[in-house]
């Protein structure tokens, strides 16, 4: 059976900790989209690790660890991945990548570095990790599988012919260095190298993995709203962040998706530009910052600020529509406990209307959130395993959050440990 854990908003949900906690009950875990601009913390017992390639699943002995097709691969980047685990006394986890993953090129990272200069005030906040031109130059039909190394002299005639057309644009658009195909050539014969060992033709084994009635998880990067077609267009990611897409990037039928795991954060944060409509300014973001997450909100791969705000059952109930969630996870409402009143977003008003509906983007940047304020419980709630024991204003909290979104809770994370976890019977679970 597949199970995939997504993100119902900007990203940043904790759906690392929620994969890393059932993948203690899953064989193989699988990341299907994206590429390492985002990463995902994890605390267990070997310590506190961000990871940007590698599913959260690496620190089981049991589990198998998937690159998939969807993936924009950075190789060195997954290397230094690895090694930093091993150093750290994590046991060499099992790792498979696709030999139809496709390769960030070291241009496409300078590419990005320069698109960026050259938009300078009006970029769209890119990590510079490549991401954008890696995708663009997929379907464009000009990227590198992995499968393409295995293949000399094929893979030398392409590079040449994509080198010259990176050239005219590296030479008389930004002005800056060219790359030398003959070099290029060297850097992919070490990518080979490192890669060798772990290529594999990862639909046909998750086939059999199904076949033997394994557990498999597809862990999303990002959420909903960064999805290319149904995010906040065109500050989104550039592939897409949904469940559905896990039958692509992981190359398993869609209907082998039993259970979509849809990540929720108590209070909303956002990466990069664009319209976010319950944002906080000023003390109040300021002090959610430093409270929130586990020891502040701040990039897991760029160390940047993250932008706060309050929870927003606009965008959360059209977050986990678009997933097809099956269970929602609540994260990070440990984190809410010093407040006297939470406000929550219920509804946006456009142009002196108000709407439950998440629209698209041009009716988005016009919104005002319209402030609904909850009683706080003002104590601290990490530690507590049974639900009915949270203080009675917080389990409203979580219940006027799950009848606004109409989707179920069923978990709710109270701390950023692997056992930080309530189980929660809900009334819309069919
Ligand atoms: P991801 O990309 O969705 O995996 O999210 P990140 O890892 O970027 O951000 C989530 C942050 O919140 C991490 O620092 C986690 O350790 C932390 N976290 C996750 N769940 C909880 C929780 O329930 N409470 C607290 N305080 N922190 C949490």
């Amino acid at each position: 059976m597949v199970k995939a854990v997504v993100g119902a908003n900007w990203g940043d949900e904790g759906k690392g900790k929620i994969t890393d906690m059932l993948a203690q009950q899953a064989d193989v875990i699988v990341r299907f989209q994206g590429g390492a601009n985002a990463g995902h913390t994890i605390v267990n017992d070997y310590g506190k690790f961000a990871l940007h390639t590698l599913p959260s699943g690496v620190f089981y002995g049991h589990t198998t660890s998937v690159i998939g097709n969807g993936v924009a691969l950075n190789i060195p980047v997954l290397f230094e991945e690895i090694q930093s685990l091993v150093d750290r006394k994590v046991p060499r986890p099992k790792i498979l990548v696709s030999d139809r993953a496709q390769m960030v090129m070291p241009y496409h990272i300078l590419l990005d570095q320069y698109e960026e200069e050259r938009l300078a005030g009006r970029s769209f906040g890119s990590t510079k990790s490549g991401i954008a031109p890696f995708y663009s130059d997929k379907y464009a039909k000009i990227g590198f599988q992995v499968s393409e190394l295995f293949d000399e002299e094929t893979l030398k005639e392409k590079v040449e012919r994509v080198c010259e057309q990176k050239n005219v644009m590296l030479e008389h658009m930004y002005h800056k260095p060219l790359i030398d195909p003959a070099q290029l050539m060297e850097t992919l014969r070490e990518y080979k190298k490192m890669i060798e060992p772990y290529v594999c033709d990862v639909s046909a084994f998750l086939e059999q993995a199904l076949r033997e009635g394994k557990t498999i998880l597809l862990e999303g990067q990002l959420g909903t709203l960064k999805d290319p077609d149904h995010g906040i267009y065109p500050m989104v990611t550039s592939s897409s962040t949904l469940a559905a897409y896990g039958a692509i990037g992981a190359g398993i039928p869609p209907y082998e998706i039993k259970e979509i795991i849809t990540v929720c954060k108590a209070y909303s944060s956002a990466v990069g530009a664009g319209a976010f409509v319950s944002e906080l300014f000023g003390d109040e973001a300021d002090e959610l910052r430093r409270r929130g997450g586990d020891g502040g909100e701040f990039g897991a791969t760029t160390g940047r600020p993250r932008r706060m705000g309050w929870f927003d059952c606009v965008a959360s109930r059209y977050g986990c529509r678009l997933q097809g969630t099956t269970d929602v996870a609540f994260t990070v409402l440990d984190v809410l406990g010093y407040l006297d009143e939470i406000p929550v977003c219920v509804g946006y008003e456009i142009d002196g209307e108000v709407t439950k509906e998440f629209p698209v983007t041009w009716k988005l940047n016009r919104a005002k959130p319209v402030l609904k304020k909850l009683p706080g419980w003002k104590c601290n709630i990490r530690g507590i395993r049974k639900y009915e024991d949270l203080p009675e204003n917080c389990r409203k909290y979580v219940e006027f959050i799950e009848e606004q979104i109409g989707y179920p809770i069923t978990m709710v994370s109270n701390g950023p440990g692997r056992r930080d976890i309530i189980y929660r019977e809900s009334l819309l679970k069919k």
